[in-house]
């Protein structure tokens, strides 16, 4: 997977490399599904959620540049796959679900791989995770209809949010902290579950 998916495409932060080779994506994955666990595609994950697809992972986690000290916040927990890639990376992680039932089972299966640096929350993560904001990089992983105010209000001066902007058609876009103003880039197209709002 990591050869022919990644590292043969755009993927060039050793990192992130390295972390995709040691997390291994079966784990994540529904038992009956798990023969196409390093296919290059998303797969259901139950409750009409999805993994996405490890390109897409490795591409959101480059696009953020962490460093060892960082502090991330991943809106969208879902499978725990992509916390597990940003655990490997940085200091810690905050992931924010809104689903309880997939919290329960990603707080699970990364307990069992014994990371120590994550915090898990229920609730609707368009409002980010005040308590321990500032961050130096957000990740959202469920495609609101325009960037909410709220998370980007949590970025660190010099951080980095990556996510996917629209409703039928989505980009992922990469919103990064200046001094006095937010800056937007579009990158590419991309097909995410949209957001749930809580209200
Ligand atoms: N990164 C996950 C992707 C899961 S799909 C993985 O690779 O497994 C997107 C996830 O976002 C789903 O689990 C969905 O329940 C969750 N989600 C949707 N709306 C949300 C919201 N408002 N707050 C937090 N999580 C949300």
């Amino acid at each position: 997977m990591v050869e022919t998916q990644l590292r043969a495409r755009d993927i060039r932060d050793l990192r992130v490399l390295e972390a995709m080779r040691v997390v291994a994506r079966h784990l994540f994955i529904p038992e009956d599904m798990r023969r196409h666990a390093y296919n290059d595609e998303p797969l259901p994950i139950g409750e009409g959620q999805t993994i996405s697809q490890p390109y897409i992972v490795a591409y959101m986690t480059q696009i953020l540049e962490l460093q060892p000290h960082h502090n991330v916040l991943e809106v969208g927990t879902g499978s725990g796959y992509q916390t597990a890639i940003l655990a490997e990376m940085v200091e810690s992680v905050c992931s924010v679900e809104i689903l309880p039932d997939l919290t329960n089972r990603a707080r699970k299966v990364l307990a069992g791989l014994e990371y120590g640096n994550i915090r898990f929350r229920t609730g609707d993560g368009a409002m980010g995770w005040d308590e321990f904001a500032p961050y130096d990089g957000i990740i959202v992983t469920a495609a609101p209809g325009t960037i909410p105010e709220t998370l980007q209000e949590q970025l660190r001066e010099g951080g980095r949010m990556i996510l996917p902007v629209g409703v039928t058609f989505q980009d992922l876009v990469l919103v990064t902290r200046g001094r006095r103003k937010f800056n937007r880039k579009t990158l590419i197209p991309v097909r995410f579950v949209p957001l749930i709002r809580s209200s």
